[in-house]
Order: structure tokens, then sequence, then C-alpha cells
């Protein structure tokens, strides 16, 4: 019988994965001993290379969702974000000052100062620029840097099994790359005691009794960086250097005691780097990789979120970054967004066009169904109320929020004045039927955002005919574009705007002044443009008659100057 039920039963993805870390680490003893000890810890990391675009945002939302959800079931989950503060400055962002910069092209980014003062460095600037948000998308993460890892010795251990396994390291590029692009560095990076480069050094031998690295700081390394020439021999211990990337993730989960580490799906092709890392986290660290990745299998990252259809890239600094994208449109929509859309999905977003209202109408729609005022089958039930509960930056409102449709905020942002736009707004509202009683704090400071992301989306991104310039007086050439019969329904419906009506009563006459010209509805509402807007087209009129003045909507309709 409880079989059968559980086959009904709809889980949402985050839920199931969690459930799924939580199986899996009950199964594995050193997983097991490492949740006792730390938590199941939800991992990802971000090199703060320059501006940091929103796709990365989508990794950051699902990893915090994933740690929502294994708390909700009970398990002592957090999620941390680790800045790679040690990786080498390997590209100057553009708008960056090059002749102060270039010079610190392959220094660790935790050493390049900082563009903008007040922050410590390069990395710590651009790091922070993103998590400083964190709180307005709801992103609840601990932040710490890979660079402090290496100083405190916690990687120790682990660049000393990498370096007396450098051998079995190479095989397992050979085997994935091909002879051909197989590596002949040892895997570390020693950071040059002379110029303070690591983007330059070449490590060639490992002596494993005295623990000594030797190194050469290379000139043509790399095409970015020049290295000085120096020759050292350095402890790669305490933070004198980092491992490579794909040998350094792999470190990273023993490192940090990491459960779930999910990644954009490019990590997770044949050749990827979660390929090699988990290669080497099984056959050299003889650890378990964090889910989605198993030894046997290294499972499916997440897909892009593009903008525009194109992929943004933070090194080549093209497409809209993390906290451009933030002032566009209200954090929790984006986060929304995010959480709605399951992670193998891609997410193709244009802020032209219908795009922001339709999310503000899905985000509606979602909410609707949360509180129960629309019903749906079950899995649309689950569905809505996970969506819900995870897309919230704060605590959920106890009961349905008064909300505006974004057409009408978008007509109310363009038809008042912005200093007085909320007080009008709550009176026309009120006039129209639409509210009826005095709004909370929380729902006045909701119609608030509304207004003000309505009017931004209305002056960037609306298509042509949602944008709104009223006629200031009715110039002749207007009036000529009427006819008489058209004319004489406008008069009526003037008469009757001159009080307040609810939108089904302003429908009902603008059938009936039509029915009595002998025209059709379609020629009324052109006649109600083309007197408001000088053209024969524009939002939805009710809608857009309701978010104006009612005298002058009268006025005009009587057709008086
Ligand atoms: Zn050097």
């Amino acid at each position: 019988m409880k079989d059968k039920k559980r086959k009904t039963e709809w889980t949402y993805w985050t839920d199931k994965v969690a459930k799924e870390v939580k199986e899996r680490v009950s199964k594995n003893p050193i997983l097991k001993k490492i949740v006792k000890e730390r938590g199941y810890i939800v991992y990802d990391e971000k090199t703060p290379s320059g501006k940091i675009h929103v796709g990365s945002a989508r990794g950051w939302i699902i990893h915090d969702c994933i740690a929502k959800a294994m708390r909700q079931q009970g398990m002592n989950a957090k999620f941390i974000l680790s800045s790679d503060d040690i990786d080498p400055f390997d590209g100057l962002p553009k708008d960056m000052d090059a002749k102060k910069f270039k010079p610190f092209l392959g220094v660790p980014l935790r050493n390049v100062p900082s563009p903008v003062t007040g922050y410590s460095s390069f990395a710590d600037y651009f790091f922070r620029q993103c998590v400083e948000k964190f709180d307005e998308f709801g992103i609840e993460a601990e932040i710490e840097s890979t660079g402090s890892r290496y100083d405190n010795g916690d990687f120790n251990k682990w660049t000393k099994i990498a370096l007396d396994n450098a051998d079995k390291i190479q095989k397992i590029y050979q085997r994935i790359y091909g002879d051909t692009a197989a590596s002949e560095k040892l895997p570390f990076q020693p950071i040059c005691e002379k110029c303070g480069k690591i983007g330059t050094t070449f490590a060639y031998e490992w002596d494993p009794k005295r623990e000594v690295v030797k190194y050469t700081c290379k000139p043509d390394m790399v095409e970015w960086a020049q290295g000085c020439g120096h020759k050292g021999e350095v402890s790669p211990y305490d933070g004198n250097g980092k491992l490579p990337w794909k040998v350094e993730w792999a470190a990273k989960w023993p490192v940090v005691g990491v459960t779930y580490e999910s990644a954009g799906k490019d990590h997770f092709t044949k050749g990827g780097s979660r390929t090699v890392s988990v290669a080497i986290s099984c056959e050299v660290f003889k650890f378990p990789p964090p889910y989605p990745s198993t030894c046997e299998n290294i499972g499916k990252g997440y897909e892009f979120f593009l903008v525009s259809g194109k992929k943004m890239s933070t090194s080549k600094g093209i497409g809209v970054s993390f906290v451009e994208m933030s002032e566009m449109m209200p954090p929790q929509l984006l986060r929304f967004l995010m959480v709605k859309s399951r992670p193998e999905t891609t997410i193709d977003f244009s802020p032209e066009g219908d795009t922001i209202p339709f999310l503000f109408n899905e985000f509606d729609r979602i909410e609707r169904i949360y509180f129960g005022l629309k019903k749906v089958d079950e899995r649309g039930k689950t569905n809505a109320k996970r969506i819900y509960e995870l897309s919230a930056i704060a605590e959920l409102p106890k009961q349905k929020p008064f909300r505006i449709s974004f057409d009408f905020a978008s007509m109310l942002a363009q038809a008042l004045p912005k200093d007085r736009r909320l007080e009008r707004s709550i009176q026309i509202l009120k006039r129209t039927g639409h509210l009826d009683r005095e709004l909370t704090d929380f729902e006045r400071d909701e119609l608030k955002k509304r207004l003000d992301y309505a009017e931004l989306w209305a002056k960037e991104f609306a298509p042509e005919n949602m944008r709104v310039t009223l006629l200031k007086e009715i110039p002749d050439a207007v009036m000529g574009k009427l006819s008489d019969k058209q004319k004489s329904a406008l008069k009526n419906l003037g008469e009757f705007l001159k009080a307040s009506r609810t939108d089904s009563d302003i429908w009902s006459m603008v059938r009936v002044v039509a029915k009595k010209e002998g025209i059709d509805t379609k020629e009324v509402f052109q006649a109600a443009y083309i007197m408001l807007l000088g053209r024969p087209y524009g939002p939805r009129l009710i809608p857009f008659i309701q978010s104006l003045d009612e005298d002058f909507v009268a006025k005009r309709f009587l057709l008086k100057k």
C-alpha cells in the first residue's frame, strides 16, 4: 500500500537531490564520518577575475536551493562559496587602467591591488560586488577564500599526495587527453619568490624527503604574462603556491568535505575538468567525488544562462554581469526564474519585449496556486509550492499579498508623476474597485517596487505599443482621424466616465455606445487611443483608462480641448 502511494507523490528536484545525497552519505563510511564532523557541505567556487556574470548566479542559486532543501529535510547543511583568489590574474578586464594593472598579470588575484579603494585586493573587490547582493537574492552562503585555505595548510596533505603521485596524475591526463596533450609539469604551481607571479612558474622536481619543489619562473611560460627567469626551490605548503585547477578541484572535496557540488555542463564533457577531477579524486585521493558525480559516472552539470542568446563569459567581458542584471529586474524575480527552471534546461533570457512582464505574471500565478486561489493538479501544486518557497528572499507572507498586474503597473508608472505615484496608485485602485482595504507595509513596499521596475521596463525594454506618452492637448489633425460615429460614441463614454467605474462597467459601456452608433467596439477603442495617444493602438484600454485621472479622461472623450 505504502509503495503504491509513493508512486503518485511528486517530488521537486531539489528535494530529490537532497534525499539522494543523504542516502549516498549513509552508505559511504568516509562521507559518513565527514558529515558527522562538519555537516553536509554544499560547495561552489568562483574565480574573481573581473565582473562576474549572471550565469554564475545560476550556480549559486542552485547550490543555495539544495542546501535549503537539505535543511528542510532535517539535514545539517550549509552552502559554502569560495573565492578562488589565489588563481593568477590572467587578463585585463576592459575599462581597466592597462598601464597600472599590466605589471600584475600572472600574480595571484588576492595580491593584485583593488581597482577601487576600500577593498583589500582585486579579488576582494570583484568577489564582494556579488556577495554584497546575496541578501537581496536570499542566498545564504558562508564565504571563504581558497588562498586562505592554502595559507592555513589545509591543502598540505593533499599537495603531498599529488606530488608523490605525479606519475599517476600524468597518466590520467594522458588517458583523457591522449599522449600529445600530456603535461610534463609537476602538479604544483609555486609563487615565484622573486616576482610574486604564480602564472609563470614551472615546477620540475619534487624532493619528497626534503619536501621541496624546484621551479623556474619562465619568461615564455604563458602568453599573457612574463616570468622573471628566477630559479628557486620552495616548500609546496602553507600558501607558497597552488595545485593546478583540476587537481585543486579534486583536493577541495576532501579539504572542505564536500557532499554536493555541481557546475556548468561544459565542465562535465568527456574531456572537461570535472572528468579529470573525478578521476584524480577517485584514483589518487581515494575520496568519493560529490553529487552528482560518482567514480563510475560523473553525472550532469546544469545548463547555461544565456542573455539574448549569447553565452556570457567573464574573461571576455561580454554579456551582462550579475550586478547589472540585478538592477534590471527585482532580485526575487531573477531568483524565481532560476528556481523554476530545472537545472537541465537552458535559460535564454532577453530583457527586451515581454520577458519581464511574463515573469511577473508567472510569479503571480505561482503565488495564487500557493495560496490555493487557483486550482491545478497535484504535480502542479507541489511544483508551485516548492518554487514559491525556494524563491523567497525573506519570510513568506501568511496570506496572499495584494498585487496588481505588471501591465497595469507599467501604465500607472507611465501615467503618474513619480513623487506621488504610490499614493495616487492606491487612490486609483480604490476608486476603480481593485482595492477595498488598507495595504500592509509589506504590500505597499511590494507595490512601490513593482511600480519602480515597471517604469524602468517601460523606459528601457517595452515594445512600442506598451509605451505611453499622453497627448497634452488634442491637435486638430487627431480630431480629423475620427468619424462622426466614433466621436459620438466617445462622447457618450466620456459622460459615463465622469463618475468612478469598475473595469467591467466600462467594458459594458463600450459595448453599449458602439451598438448605439452601429460600429464595432474595435472602432471605439481606436478612437480612444487616438484621443489619448495620437495613434490607434496602445496598451489594454480599460486598465489604461483606469490608470489615468478620471476628469482628464472624461474631458478628453467629451472632445473638450
Ligand atoms: Zn618570477
